[in-house]
């Protein structure tokens, strides 16, 4: 199984990943036309496509989430004090598929692959799937 592995700084933060998953996907994978999976195993942490180009846009997206998903104030916080994350996680969602020609990623112009991180730091995976068209 192919997997990228990251290791979070904060506690919330949008990591752009797209370099890595390109590399993974050229050295380990031979695909002229397909799609690929990548699938975040966790419940406190998603992945998002967006634009990467201007930094303003991560920012704006965890100042989103951060305005209309307090701390504090949810059922599951009686126990381990993380309902937001928990909250945001299924937000954004837990994959992305991506078409791919050529062994590469079919991205727009302006869009980058974000590792979204709302309960860090931590050590994340994340799972990489291809598949060929026939
Ligand atoms: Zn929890």
């Amino acid at each position: 199984m192919i997997s990228l592995e990251i290791k979070t700084k904060k506690r919330e933060e949008l990591i752009d990943i797209t370099e890595e998953i390109q590399e993974k996907i050229k050295k380990r994978i031979k695909i002229k036309e397909g799609m690929c999976l990548l699938y975040v195993p966790s419940t406190t942490a998603a992945i998002t496509i967006n634009e990467g180009y201007d930094p303003r846009v991560k920012k704006d997206i965890l100042t989103f989430l951060k305005k209309n998903v307090p701390r504090g104030c949810w059922s599951h916080d009686i126990e381990e004090k993380n309902a937001d994350a928990h909250i945001k996680s299924s937000l954004i969602g837990c994959f992305v598929v991506i078409p791919i020609y050529n062994n590469s990623l079919q991205l727009g112009t302006w869009q980058r692959i974000f590792f979204c991180e709302f309960d860090g730091p931590r050590e994340r995976k994340i799972l990489i799937f291809c598949i060929k068209n026939e």
